[in-house]
């Protein structure tokens, strides 16, 4: 019973931190394109600009414990940030189960880069679906994690990375550059990255589920006739949610997906 309950307060534990570190990226998400200091200044509400008291600081918690408003303003708080803060507490549990714990219960290198890139790829993904910029920064850090990769995840060698880097950025830059604005500099950046870190066959489910997720996201705006065909909308989300799912699945997706054509 007693070891139930401490295992269960681990696993409370493991949660708390990830939508910790998620609570961050959060301030990122809304801080970087306005230019304001990340590690300075207090979060702050930006109906009221009053300072936050801790107990508001709680990820997940305070969200529901303050009915979704202010206690300032009473301006509803936008359900983002819950949602990011419990994606991250739900990726450091699914990044531990998928790679294993480490020494002390914590991640092990592996889920560490794992839950790293999951948090690059969300910042991309809710930045771009603002702001329709993506920082090259980000790209910086995901070609690191590729090095890092390197020794952590040598069932990739080294041709599979290189090839992994241009199999989908190539075409796409080729596209880019035939069709003015087919796809941005920074979408096509972030699949060279990428594929540097997953390697060229998890690259092809990625840009599929890309599509697919992108093109039913347009279908159904142009259906709402919130879109017209000549408005531009942010692939980096789609893409994103792609390469998250190719990072864990793609080998198989593809393994799959060869084995149904009986290729
Ligand atoms: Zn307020």
């Amino acid at each position: 019973m007693l070891i139930t309950l401490l295992q269960a307060l681990l696993y409370i534990l493991r949660f708390s931190f990830g939508a910790c570190i998620f609570s961050f990226l959060n301030v990122v998400i809304y801080r970087l394109p306005t230019g304001e200091s990340i590690t300075h200044g207090r979060s702050h509400c930006p109906g009221c600009n009053r300072t936050l008291t801790p107990i508001e600081l709680i990820p997940c918690l305070s969200y529901l414990l303050q009915n979704r408003r202010c206690r300032g303003c009473k301006m509803k708080i936008s359900g983002r940030y819950f949602a990011v803060e419990c994606f991250g507490g739900a990726a450091f549990l699914y990044c531990g189960a998928f790679f294993g714990y480490g020494e002390w219960g914590i991640l092990s290198l592996r889920a560490l880069l794992a839950f790293t890139y999951l948090g690059v790829l969300t910042v991309i993904a809710f930045i771009d679906w603002d702001t329709r910029i993506i920082y090259d920064r980000f790209h910086i850090i995901i070609i690191l994690l590729g090095i890092a990769a390197v020794w952590l995840s040598p069932e990739h060698t080294l041709p599979d990375r290189l090839i992994g880097a241009v199999i989908v950025s190539l075409p796409m830059l080729g596209l880019a550059l035939a069709i003015a604005g087919a796809f941005g500099g920074g979408d096509i950046k972030l699949m060279a990255a990428s594929g540097w870190l997953l390697g060229w066959r998890a690259m092809i489910p990625a840009i599929f589920l890309g599509l697919i997720t992108g093109g039913c996201y347009c279908i159904w705006m142009l259906a709402r006739k919130k879109m017209t065909r000549k408005d531009h909308f942010a692939f980096g989300p789609f893409l994103a949610l792609g390469l998250g799912a190719a990072f864990f699945y793609g080998d198989e997706i593809l393994r799959w997906y060869l084995a149904a054509c009986n290729i």
